[in-house]
């Protein structure tokens, strides 16, 4: 039976970069698989449309598919408007209401895009690790937290980091999963000689270790972790970690790669169902330009028809035709370097279909 995709290009970039990115998944139809697209507004545009950033019919459209394909949202000229009416409600509503607790960054170098790193070439090249942020608890939401004035009239700002074992437990066997499919590698970071909450990160990922012999885990302290990750990143297959450190150190690894429009993410809940996106967001400069780099949204398809849709060997497919069109000299702007091919967002897009046979 044919798997729905739901379609939120929302604002901004968003519907050129996902036109693109369903026309490759309908190109795979001919190599046997099905998919039927629905789309539906999002951020900027559901607030035109409808005056919400996540209308009803949306989140209706969503609970009913197998899996979300999101461009990105948001615009200056909504900057203004109150909280609940800012396009990115939009995306936050959908990680709150669908519980997609597990980010999946991964950050791969293409050999062909090695000299777009701020590192040197030898150091990232052919880099391909796995960042797993959890993404619904720790300090960004623990309670109690605020500014008040304490005993001696000083103002005091305070936050409380919070994790109970199931929250670990779970984006553990994600990580487990995850590894099990790339090099059977695991990394947790935290930093135990000093938090509590992280000292039962450590003991719960080591009492789910036990299910999966086939994964060599280690630990490390998140500031090391900050350093080995540009003195040495090829060191890494999956990294799984907390809410505030992975904030951090997956932002770090994307810019390991140099290009923010290389990169996909997934968001997954316990049921792998997703929402997949490109990291970069709606690039309202460049919108309705035919210039924006259209590879991360297709990458990102990539990770859905691996991680929601179990069909890895599609997800290869596309992989390997991103990989051949940046060997045959294609680049959009972004990426574009001295004696490449200079396209557009829809002629990358045809040259990736091109190499899907
Ligand atoms: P951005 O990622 O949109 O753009 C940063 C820079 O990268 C810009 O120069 C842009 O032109 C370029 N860029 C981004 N994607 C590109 C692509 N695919 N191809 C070529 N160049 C690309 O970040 P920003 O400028 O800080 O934010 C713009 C808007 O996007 C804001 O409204 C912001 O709130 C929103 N945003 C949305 C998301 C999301 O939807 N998940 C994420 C980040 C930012």
């Amino acid at each position: 039976m044919a798997c729905a995709i739901a379609v939120l290009a929302g604002d901004g970039i968003g519907p050129e970069i996902c036109a693109v990115a369903v026309q490759v998944l309908e190109a795979l139809r001919d190599q046997g698989l099905e998919l039927v697209f629905n789309e539906a507004p999002v951020g900027g545009a559901a607030l035109e449309a409808h005056n919400d950033p996540l209308p009803p019919a949306t989140l209706a459209l969503c609970e009913q598919s197998d899996a979300i394909l999101f461009g990105a949202v948001g615009a200056p000229r909504y900057d203004a408007l109150p909280r609940p009416k800012r396009p990115e409600q939009g995306l936050l509503r959908l990680r709150k209401h669908f519980d997609l607790f597990a980010n999946l960054r991964p950050a791969t170098v293409f050999p062909e895009l090695a000299h777009a790193s701020t590192l040197k070439p030898e150091v990232v090249s052919g880099l391909d690790l796995l960042i797993l942020r959890e993404l619904t608890s720790d300090i960004y939401f623990g309670q109690p937290r605020g500014i008040h004035t304490n005993a001696q009239g000083l103002r005091e700002g305070f936050d409380t980091m919070r994790y109970n074992e199931e929250e670990v437990r779970r984006i553990a066997h994600v990580a487990f999963k995850a590894a099990q499919r790339r090099r059977r590698t695991l990394c947790s970071v935290d930093k135990a000689n000093v938090l509590e909450t992280t000292q039962l990160w450590r003991d719960v990922v080591e009492e789910v270790a036990g299910g999966y012999p086939e994964v060599k885990l280690t630990h490390m302290y998140v500031d090391n972790a900050a350093m080995q990750l540009v003195r040495d990143p090829q060191q890494f297959d999956v990294i799984v970690t907390g809410n505030m450190f992975g904030d951090i150190l997956s932002d770090e690894a994307s810019m390991l790669t140099g290009s923010i429009g290389m990169l996909p993410s997934a968001s997954l809940n316990a049921r792998n169902f997703g929402l997949y996106e490109p990291i970069h967001g709606s690039a309202p400069g460049i919108a309705g330009r035919d210039e924006a780099n259209p590879l991360a949204t297709i990458l990102s398809a990539a990770m859905m028809l691996r991680y929601s849709l179990e069909e890895a060997a599609h997800a290869d497919r596309i992989e390997h035709a991103v990989r051949k069109v940046l060997g045959q000299g294609y680049r959009t702007a972004d990426i574009q370097e001295p004696g490449c091919r200079v396209v557009g967002t829809a002629e990358m897009g045809r040259a990736v279909i091109a190499a899907l046979n």
